[in-house]
């Protein structure tokens, strides 16, 4: 019986190993998208409640956040689009919001919701750099990062069972699960670093989604290296998940000549 169960697991691994249209690369999808995609509104909507948002008409911070995230939607779709992979996007309903925070983070859920804390603008400093962070948040979405950690979880932590089992047998620790797979909150415990493939294929595809909407991505390695001008002894949120070092450096120029193809100034 445990031989069985063990290998009805191993199938259900491989046959949960999807190809993601964005990177090309083979990942552990066990959780359907549109299964979190749902999640995500039910969380994201949580989060807006406990969280101080701000209005757009009256903070120019917050419309700049909304500028941002319309140009980059506007610009992938229309790649995705017209390189007949619209199903990259499929589900998404973009939604971008800005709250005030002395932390310095940012993040995607699947599905497109975006939030900016306001205590990370100091160090994205101007429209690019923005660009660059939020660019960066939406690869991973979109790279379907959060799905892939999360699958890892629901393998470690619950045995690898369906999302729905899952919610209702642990429903706290499978929420918690999510928001540690997204990035978002520290509430819930120790932050799960992005993992160095993760960052890797983010700030690729970030780079190149921010220059598609009409952003440098040259900002790029000047917002990385304030990010860790700032590290010091209590390092923001966004680093625990997000670690900038010289590998990232090394890694964003090695990839700047292919992004700057996509970049016309706007
Ligand atoms: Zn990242």
């Amino acid at each position: 019986m445990k031989k069985i169960i063990g290998l009805l697991f191993i199938a259900a691994l491989l046959t949960g190993c999807a190809m993601n249209l964005v990177t090309g690369r083979k990942q552990l999808s066990l959780v359907p998208e549109s299964e979190l995609q749902l999640m995500a509104v039910g969380q994201y909507n949580t989060f807006l409640k406990e969280n101080k948002v701000l209005n757009p008409a009256y903070s120019s911070d917050a419309a700049m956040v909304d500028r941002v995230g319309a140009r980059i939607a506007n610009a992938i779709k229309k790649y995705y689009d017209s390189h007949g992979k619209a199903a990259v996007l499929k589900g998404y309903t973009w939604e971008f919001n800005t709250v005030e925070s002395k932390d310095a983070n940012a993040w995607c859920m699947p599905g497109g919701k975006v939030v900016v804390y306001s205590g990370i603008l100091p160090i994205t400093l101007n429209e690019a750099g923005l660009a660059i962070v939020m660019g960066h948040e939406i690869a991973h979405s979109i790279a379907k990062h959060g799905n892939e950690r999360m699958s890892q979880g629901m393998v470690q932590q619950m045995g690898g069972v369906a999302l729905q089992v899952a919610l209702s047998q642990k429903p706290q620790q499978t929420q918690d699960l999510f928001m540690t797979s997204y990035g978002i909150g520290s509430q819930v415990g120790a932050m799960l670093p992005w993992s160095r493939q993760q960052e890797t294929e983010a700030d690729k595809y970030g780079l190149i989604f921010a220059a598609m909407a009409g952003y440098d991505p040259r900002e790029a390695v000047l917002f990385w290296k304030r990010m860790a001008a700032v590290g010091g002894s209590k390092p923001p949120e966004f680093l625990s998940t997000h670690p900038a070092d010289e590998t990232r450096i090394k890694n964003l120029n090695k990839f700047m000549p292919e992004a700057m193809t996509y970049y016309t100034a706007k």
